[in-house]
């Protein structure tokens, strides 16, 4: 028995679409305080974002509707509970009851505020288990990767496995800490990522690079 440990952000779930789904759910609550037509706060918010991703991206939106600038902290606070309306990325589905069925271990290791994090994961609904799933931020945001507490916990839970493998998408931070334990690291690069990959050197590098979910089926 192996442990498939996944990370979330742009490699279970695509972290533009997210994104998007996070304002549009801050747009219907502009659509509440504003006299705008319903609706045109979210399209605004995801047109901007898609073509400048400013970081001021609410405040703009808030003097362009004539509202207090005051409201931003409770547009942040929207954004970051609202539950989101997000999928699995394409294949993914298949290739964990896959590995399921064959008798391998899921497990989840995902940086990022706690509680979109939980809402990401449930808003999945996913059939197939996962054990254990571990939010870094639950120990605190020094315990976020590349701290090696999640991988070791999942080491923890699965002293029986041949095998560790960690499938995530970012160099800076995900393959740090489980190769220094010995775990087979592999980066699923997709072309609709948020952050592009980046080469890193020495090992902070993935053991293997694949571009498909499939492919995680092929790993001896
Ligand atoms: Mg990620």
């Amino acid at each position: 028995m192996r442990v498939f440990c996944f990370d979330l952000d742009d490699t279970l779930i695509s972290e533009c679409e997210y994104v998007e789904s996070g304002l549009r759910a801050v747009g219907r609550r502009l659509d509440e305080l504003s006299r705008a037509r319903r609706g045109a706060s979210g399209e605004w918010l995801v047109a901007e974002w898609r073509r400048a991703r400013p970081r001021d991206l609410f405040q703009r939106r808030l003097a362009e509707l004539g509202l207090d600038p005051g409201w931003l902290p409770r547009l942040v606070q929207e954004y970051r509970t609202h539950d989101p309306v997000i999928a699995l990325r394409e294949g993914a589905r298949d290739v964990l009851a896959a590995l399921s069925r064959r008798g391998d271990r899921l497990a989840l290791v995902s940086d990022g505020h706690l509680e979109p994090q939980r809402r990401k994961w449930r808003a999945l609904r996913l059939d197939v288990p996962f054990h254990p799933v571990i939010f870094t931020d639950e120990r605190g945001r020094d315990h976020w990767k590349p701290h090696p507490w999640s991988f070791e916990s999942v080491m923890r839970s699965a002293p029986d496995a041949k095998a560790f493998v960690y499938v995530a998408d970012n160099e800076r931070k995900d393959f740090v800490a489980p190769n220094r334990l010995g775990w087979l690291t592999v980066q699923l690069r997709h072309p609709e990522n948020l952050r592009p990959c980046l080469e890193v050197g020495g090992d902070a590098r993935p053991t293997l690079e694949v571009d498909r979910f499939g492919a995680l089926l092929e790993i001896a």
